[in-house]
Formats: C-alpha cells, sequence, structure tokens
C-alpha cells in the first residue's frame, strides 16, 4: 500500500466499500454471508488502512465509521437510547499490547485492571427492562436504530422476563445488553432433525441463531434452541450502582440474567496474554462458539474517560482466534495410493485459511466416506479445524450447488499411478490396487523405511525418483545403491551421492524396533513394534513365531499375530530380509533395550492427550527407562492411562474399563524422576 497514489487509492476505497457493504448486507440482514469472517476482515483493514494512510477520504457512510446494516424493512425500528458499538480487533498479542499501551497513555497509568470475557459468537441484542420488566428487545441494527424483535426474544427461556429483585432494587430503567446463540449440541441436532424432515441445513450456530431472532414469526423463533448471555448495559437508570465491569457482571447475575461464567478480572496484564492464549486452545472443548476474547478496561470511570471513537469504544477490544470453520471450492476429488496398496481418496481445494493453516488438501478415507457426505468436484465445501485436529470436510453446501449440473463422484477402477484395476474386498471399507509391484505403493514404502530408520537425506521426491529409475524394487535394493545410480537421477550432484550413501550406510546400525516399524507391517506401528523387539531377540526370531507366542505378548491381539505371521510367510518380504541381512543391516538387539527390573517393570501405559512438559517421546523414554512399557490403545492389560490435556477417546476407554488415570506429575513419582 506504501507506493499506491491518491487516485489509486481512492479508487480501491470507493471498491471496498462496495464490497463491505453488500458482504454486510448478506451477513447482517440476510443472515446468508457469502464470504469468510477473515475474509471480510482483511478487507475492512484495508479499507481502514487506506484511510488512515488519506483521512480525506474516509466518509461518514464508510463501513469503518458504522457498525452492522440498517434495520430490515419488515421490522418495526426502535432507536437505542446509547449507541450499540462495535469492538476494534486485535489480531495477535502485539496489536493487543499495543492496545493496553496506548489506553494506559490516555488514563496516565502504567497498567489498570481489565476483565477478559469470552467474545460470544452470535447476535448482539439489547433487552430494556422497565422497573423490573422486559419491555422492548431488538437487534443491533446499524448501532443506533435496531430491529424491534421482542416477541421473538421473549421466547428464549433463559431471558427472564422480569428482573430478580426486590421493588426498591430495581432500576427505573435498565437496558441489558448481551448476545443470543446457539450450542453446538443443539445446532447439530436441530440440523439432523431438519436434515431428516428434508429441510436444509443451517450453515452455523451464528447464523442459524440470527436468523432466528429475525423470524417474523414469534412461533418459529421458539421452535430454536437459542440462549442468551449478558456482557453489559446501555441506559441504566439508579441503583444501579456498579463501579467497575466485575461488579456489573455479578449485579446482572444478580437479576438472574445469564452471564457467562468464565470471565476473569486480571490486575496484569500478562495474565489476560495467557488467558486468551489458553482458550485459543482450549474453545473447542466448549459446546458454544467463541471467536475470541472481549478485553475490557474494569473501572467504569476510566471506561467514561476513554470515550468511544467512530464505531468502537477505546475501553474495549476484542483480540480475535483464527477462525475454525471457513468456506472454499473443492476442484477435484483425487486418489493416492498407501503403503498396502490401499486407494486413498483426498480433496483438492481451493486453498483456504482455517484454524490458522492453510489448507489445500483433506484426506476423505475411503469410498463410503464421500458418498455419505455426498461430496461433488465444484461444490463449496465447509472445513473445518479445531485445536491441532487434522481438517476435515464437514458438508458441501446444498444451496451453493442448485443450478450446477454436478455429477456424483465415483471411485476411479484403475490405480492412478500403475493402471491396474482398483478392487473392494467385500465388507471392507477400503478398495486396493490389484498390482504388488505397483509404483506408487513401492515409493510409500521406501518413504515410511527411509522415515523410520532415519535415512537423512531421503525424502520423497527422492524416493519417487529412485522408483522410476527401476534400480529399486523394495526396501532392500537401497543398501545395493552405487554411486553410479545416484547420480544418474535428477539434480543429484557427487556430494549429495556422498551423503546419501553414507546416511543409508548408517542406517544398518538401528535398534530393531526401528526395523520391525520400518518393515511396514500391518498393525505394527512403532508401540507394537518395541514390545515385540522387547519379547523376541531377533528378526529370525519374530519370523519364527507363532500366533499363540505373539498373543503372550502384552498389548498383541489375534488380528496383530495373524497379520504379523502372514507378512513373514510371504516370499517376497523373505527376499528383503535376506537382501537385508546380507547388506549387514542389524537384525538383532546386542543389548537390552531397557531393564526389566526398574520401578515400572511389568507395567503397561498408554499416553494420551498433551502433557504439561514432556513431549510424547519424552515420556514414552522415561517410562521405558524405568522397565515399563507404552501401548498405543487402552486395554484391560493396560496398567495406567497418563492423561493431558485435550485428553480423548483412550480417557473415556479407561474410564469404562476402571483403569487407574494418572498425570504427568503422577507419572514422574512412578518413575522415580520428580
Ligand atoms: P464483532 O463481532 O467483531 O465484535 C462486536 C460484537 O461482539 C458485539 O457487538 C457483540 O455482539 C459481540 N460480543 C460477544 N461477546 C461479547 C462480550 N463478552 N462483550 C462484548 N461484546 C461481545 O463486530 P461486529 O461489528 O458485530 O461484526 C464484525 C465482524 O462480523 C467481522 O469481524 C466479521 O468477523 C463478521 N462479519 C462477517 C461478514 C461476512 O460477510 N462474513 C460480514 C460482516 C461482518
Amino acid at each position: 500500500m506504501t507506493n499506491v497514489t491518491r487516485e489509486e487509492a481512492e479508487r480501491r476505497a470507493a471498491e471496498l466499500r462496495d464490497l463491505i457493504e453488500r458482504y454486510n448486507y448478506q451477513y447482517y440482514v440476510l443472515d446468508a454471508p457469502s464470504i469468510s469472517d477473515e475474509e471480510w476482515d482483511r478487507l475492512f483493514r484495508e479499507l481502514r488502512d487506506i484511510e488512515e494512510r488519506f483521512p480525506d477520504l474516509r466518509t461518514p457512510d464508510s463501513p469503518t465509521q458504522r457498525v452492522g446494516a440498517p434495520p430490515a424493512a419488515a421490522f418495526a425500528k426502535y432507536r437505542h437510547s446509547v449507541p450499540m458499538l462495535s469492538l476494534a480487533n486485535a489480531f495477535g498479542a502485539d496489536e493487543l499490547r499495543a492496545w493496553h499501551d496506548r489506553v494506559a497513555r490516555l488514563l496516565g497509568v502504567a497498567s489498570f485492571p481489565c476483565v477478559a470475557e469470552l467474545k460470544i459468537d452470535g447476535l448482539a441484542i439489547a433487552l430494556r427492562y422497565e422497573r423490573g420488566v422486559l419491555v422492548v428487545g431488538a437487534t443491533r441494527g446499524d448501532g443506533t436504530t435496531g430491529e424491534e424483535v421482542t416477541a421473538n426474544l421473549r421466547t428464549i427461556r433463559s431471558i427472564p422476563l422480569r428482573l430478580h429483585a426486590a421493588p426498591a432494587d430495581v432500576p427505573e430503567v435498565l437496558e441489558v445488553r448481551g448476545e443470543v446463540y446457539m450450542r453446538r449440541s443443539e445446532f447439530d441436532r436441530m440440523n439432523e432433525q431438519r436434515i431428516a424432515a428434508g429441510q436444509p441445513a443451517f450453515a452455523n450456530p451464528r447464523n442459524a441463531a440470527a436468523g432466528a431472532v429475525r423470524q417474523l414469526d414469534p412461533a418459529v423463533t421458539a421452535s430454536r434452541p437459542l440462549r442468551f448471555f449478558a456482557y453489559g448495559i446501555g441506559e441504566a437508570s439508579p441503583p444501579l450502582a456498579a463501579q467497575t465491569q466485575w461488579t456489573l457482571l455479578a449485579a446482572l447475575r444478580d437479576f438472574g440474567l445469564p452471564v457467562n461464567d468464565q470471565a476473569r478480572r486480571f490486575e496484569r496484564f500478562e495474565d489476560v496474554l495467557a488467558f486468551c492464549s489458553a482458550w485459543e486452545s482450549k474453545r473447542h472443548e466448549l459446546d458454544y462458539g467463541i471467536d475470541g476474547v472481549v478485553v475490557k478496561v474494569d473501572s467504569l470511570a476510566q471506561q467514561q474517560e476513554l470515550g468511544s471513537v467512530g464505531r468502537e469504544p477505546r475501553w474495549a477490544i476484542a483480540y480475535k482466534y483464527p477462525p475454525e470453520e471457513a468456506q472454499t471450492t473443492l476442484l477435484s476429488i483425487e486418489v493416492n495410493v498407501g503403503r498396502t496398496g490401499s486407494i486413498n481418496p483426498y480433496a483438492v481445494l481451493e486453498p483456504v485459511r482455517v484454524g490458522g493453516v492453510t489448507v489445500s488438501t483433506v484426506s476423505l478415507h475411503n469410498e463410503d466416506y464421500v458418498k455419505a457426505k455426498d461430496l461433488r468436484p465444484g461444490d463449496v465445501v465447509v472445513v473445518r479445524r479445531a485445536g491441532e485436529v487434522i481438517p476435515e470436510i464437514v458438508r458441501p453446501l446444498l444451496e451453493a450447488r442448485a443450478g450446477k449440473d454436478l455429477p456424483r463422484w465415483e471411485l476411479p477402477r484403475h490405480c492412478p499411478a500403475c493402471g491396474a484395476e482398483i478392487y473392494r474386498p467385500p465388507g471392507e471399507a477400503m478398495a486396493y490396487c490389484t498390482n504388488s509391484a505397483c509404483p506408487a505403493q513401492l515409493r510409500e514404502v521406501l518413504f515410511h523405511f527411509a522415515q523410520v530408520m532415519d535415512i537423512v537425506g531421503l525424502g520423497y521426491a527422492l524416493c519417487n525418483a529412485l522408483v522410476e529409475s527401476g534400480r529399486v524394487h523394495d526396501v532392500g535394493d537401497l543398501y545395493a545403491l552405487t554411486k553410479d545410480d545416484l547420480i544418474a537421477l535428477p539434480r543429484m550432484g557427487e556430494k549429495s551421492a556422498a551423503n546419501l550413501l553414507r546416511s543409508i550406510a548408517s542406517s544398518k546400525d538401528r535398534p530393531l524396533w526401528r526395523v520391525i516399524t520400518a518393515l511396514g507391517i500391518r498393525f505394527v506401528g512403532e508401540q507394537n513394534a518395541r514390545l515385540l523387539a522387547r519379547a523376541f531377540p531377533s528378526l529370525d526370531a519374530l519370523a519364527a513365531a507363532t500366533v499363540e507366542q505373539l498373543q503372550a505378548v502384552e498389548q498383541i491381539g489375534p488380528k496383530i499375530a495373524q497379520s504379523i505371521v502372514s507378512f513373514f510367510a510371504q516370499k517376497p518380504n523373505r527376499i528383503v530380509i535376506e537382501k537385508l541381512r546380507r547388506a549387514g543391516v542389524r537384525l538383532e538387539e546386542h543389548a537390552p533395550e531397557r531393564p526389566t527390573d526398574g520401578r515400572l517393570a511389568g507395567k503397561v501405559f498408554v499416553l494420551t492427550g498433551t502433557l504439561p512438559t514432556l513431549t510424547r517421546e519424552q515420556a514414552t523414554q522415561l517410562i521405558l527407562a524405568a522397565g515399563g512399557s507404552v501401548a498405543s490403545s487402552v486395554s484391560k492389560k493396560t496398567s495406567y492411562v497418563v492423561a493431558g490435556d485435550a485428553a480423548g477417546s483412550k480417557l473415556a476407554k479407561a474410564q469404562e474399563l476402571g483403569i487407574p488415570v494418572i498425570d504427568e506429575a503422577e507419572l514422574r513419582r512412578l518413575a522415580g524422576a520428580s
């Protein structure tokens, strides 16, 4: 923006104003946004930046100067006696700190107490109580004039029709402000019922709540699961004596109004920052959507002193989180071939930012998954990424499909890599490439081997090049590669070839559990491989084991045991093992990997969630070093489940089986490490 001329800025500002007005109308009046909130925020900031650089371009009707959108004609208008403002946004800790420092400067203090409240993602409303009785309910509208929706708001059961207070304590007028929202669980249930009744599903709880409040028929509003949180006041007459935001929230609660109980008062700004970042990762545990934290100056006198500028109070700011849901176009559905030859569909998306990352591909698991969601290339889809969870496609937007002739997606009949037929065994969810020498499968096998055996420099592209060169037919061939073989590959120089050969050679001395994992036996991941390597001193001993002997190992059930026996029974696998042996790859353990007499000997642990200080690997090492073992799933053989933050189904399973659940501190104590 630094080099633009005034004319260019003027043109762009006019264009942005038009666009934002159009999106505001769709969002606030139709309750049907056509772009993501993040995209809207970006346009809004761009316009504000232009207006800051060229202040004379700032028109009084600019969206940067006004709140929301004017009331729709279908409703009676309601003039707010105290304007309902919007909030300035802070994206990230630095912007929040800048707000804090600016406010401190304006107040002439070093710091000031703040109240931090969750920013409920719903619809702002005002409730006017006269002598304690609800007389008017209105939407925010453009901040000055809203829509009168009293009859609709009266149907929301958590809104008291009369304030709870003795007559002497009831203010003559009290205008309560807050957010109408829907719980996620109730929203999902409502959508399920709508789909079952052949009605279109709502896109998200925010739009569903806004749409429900702005219904012409209160009976429709009443049928929707709306709730309310109060967070502030507009006009208020004595005896409401609150001096601070914090005591105001308590007073609202005493009047019988629902107030969110996660709000906190902080003296120190660092604690405000910690609150904001803690909720960023915990937000998906809530049953209602939040899109950030609102930070408010606690003292009402200081709030008054700061006042407001344009559409925003100076005394509050919204610390915004990256959105967890976004809409984008599903460009195509492709398939790739996994290590086992499985055909894995995935979505190619128009890149979109969601949950703080840019997403351009999303796994679609298998044919039935795509069919159940009825995803079709060309659809507009809702993408979700909550917390650290892998992104997923929630659903296609059926309303955006209308009028487009999008054919249903079908699983390809032939492997995209080798052209062999694709076969889906009866009763299985996965389909497979029927060619065991499929180059795509081999590339995945090599890449997995390289990762587990820690062969530095052997990345995905190189695995592909090796397969295409025809020099490598299985992982055993890696150890027979010569410098000439490597130099013949595209973009491979003498030096990189020498380095790669060195790292292949150094992988010959890895612990046995790595070799077992690297072979890619079905159901044998790192945890099971560690257990097997402890039970069997060499790969030969493992290969000779019967199903019964394998099942005697803790955590190894019949399915895994059978898979191991079948793996070693197959000739191509035996050939690979011979190649590894001849190349000098270590196929046995030289020394016991861990003591058998430690404090945790015989104890089986399962880890779940994020521990406060230890990583997964560190926790595993701690347990192994004390003679215990780590399993990947909870069963009756599990001794303890170590649970951290955001623990999932393993925790539930432990509770179901009555297995003791411990935290990191307890683990350290048991292992003698604290
Ligand atoms: P806002 O939603 O960013 O913040 C102000 C609102 O926060 C208040 O009006 C109130 O409703 C709400 N809020 C929730 N909890 C609160 C609490 N504890 N204390 C105080 N307020 C609380 O601002 P806005 O002016 O309503 O809307 C702007 C935002 O709406 C944009 O940032 C964008 O995300 C979204 N928007 C999207 C589109 C679109 O087309 N996608 C269009 C317009 C607006």
